[in-house]
C-alpha cells in the first residue's frame, strides 16, 4: 500500500523531525524541497545560485523550481515507494501543481497532517536548531541534544552545522510567508476532507505517536486491508 502524505507547518512545526522518524519506523521517504534547494546550493547549479539569496532572506523560492525538483524526484522513486512531503506545497499554486504531478505518476494524495504549534514558540526551536554536519540528523540546543555530549547519536560524527537562515529577523519573514500563502491552501485540502490537526508543542516522541495513529487510520480507510487475522474471542 502506497501512501502519499503532506506534513504541513510553519517553520519549526517539527516536519523534518517527524519525517524522518517516518522514514526508519516505515520506510517512507521524506521529499523536503528545502533539502534539495540546500543541496542544489551546495552543488552550485543554476537553480541554486538562483535560490541561495531568496532562502537567505526567508522569501520563497519559485513555484516552477520547487515543483520541478518534486516532479524529478518522484521519477526516481519506484512507484510503490511511500511519501512523505515537507515543505512542499507551501503556496495554492504549488498544491495545484501537485494534484498534477501526482496523478501523472498514478498517486494520489491520501493525507495532510498539519502540525500546530504556537508562534512564540517558532523562534526558540529554530534558532537553537542544529544538526550533524556529516550525516545531516537534526537536533535541538534544549529539547534533543545528542546523547554523548557532542556526538551525533547515528554516525558519531564531531562535527555540527546551523542553518544560515536560522535567525530570528529571517524566522520573521518565513512565519510571515507562511501565514500570507501557506496557510491558507489548509482550507483546500480541509474541504477534501483530508486534513488533520496534531498538536505539535506536544515532545517529539507524542507528536510521532499521533502521526501514526493517524498514518493507520488513512491506510485502512483509502485502501482497505486483506483480512488476515484469526477470528477474535477464542482466547
Ligand atoms: P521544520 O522541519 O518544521 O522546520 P524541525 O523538525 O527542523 O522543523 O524542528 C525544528 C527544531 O525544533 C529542531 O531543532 C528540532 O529538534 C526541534 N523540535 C522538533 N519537534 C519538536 C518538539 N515536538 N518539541 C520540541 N522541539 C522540537
Ligand atoms: P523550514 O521548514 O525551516 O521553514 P525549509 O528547509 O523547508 O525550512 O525551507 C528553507 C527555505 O527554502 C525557505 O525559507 C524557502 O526560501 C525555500 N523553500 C523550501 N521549500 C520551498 C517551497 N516549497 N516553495 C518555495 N520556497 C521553498
Ligand atoms: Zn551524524
Amino acid at each position: 500500500m502506497t501512501l502519499n502524505i503532506i506534513l504541513l507547518g510553519p517553520p519549526g512545526a517539527g516536519k523534518g523531525t517527524q519525517a524522518v522518524r517516518l522514514e526508519d519506523e516505515h520506510g517512507m521517504v521524506q521529499l523536503s524541497t528545502g533539502d534539495m534547494l540546500r543541496a542544489a546550493v551546495k552543488a552550485g547549479t543554476p537553480i541554486g545560485v538562483q535560490a541561495k539569496a531568496v532562502m537567505d532572506a526567508g522569501e520563497l523560492v519559485s513555484d516552477e523550481i520547487v515543483s520541478g525538483l518534486i516532479g524529478e524526484r518522484l521519477d526516481q522513486l519506484g512507484s510503490d515507494v511511500s511519501v512523505i512531503f515537507d515543505g512542499y506545497p507551501r503556496t495554492a499554486a504549488q498544491a495545484q501543481a501537485l494534484d498534477g504531478i501526482l496523478s501523472a505518476r498514478g498517486r494520489k494524495l491520501d493525507h495532510v497532517i498539519e502540525l500546530q504549534v504556537e508562534e512564540d514558540a517558532l523562534v526558540d526551536r529554530i534558532t537553537g536548531r542544529f544538526s550533524c554536519a556529516k550525516c545531516g540528523a537534526g537536533y535541538h540546543d534544549r529539547y534533543k541534544l545528542p546523547k554523548v555530549e557532542d556526538t551525533c547519536d547515528v554516525c558519531g560524527s564531531h562535527e555540527f552545522k546551523r542553518r544560515p537562515d536560522d535567525n530570528e529577523e529571517t524566522v520573521r519573514t518565513r512565519m510571515a510567508e507562511y501565514r500570507a500563502k501557506t496557510a491558507p491552501i489548509l482550507p483546500i485540502y480541509e474541504a477534501r476532507g483530508i486534513v488533520t490537526h496534531v498538536d505539535g508543542m506536544a515532545p517529539i516522541d507524542e507528536v510521532n505517536d499521533a502521526i501514526e495513529t493517524i498514518l493507520a487510520t488513512a491506510g485502512q480507510s483509502v485502501h482497505p486491508a486483506p483480512v488476515i487475522e484469526a477470528p477474535r474471542g477464542t482466547g
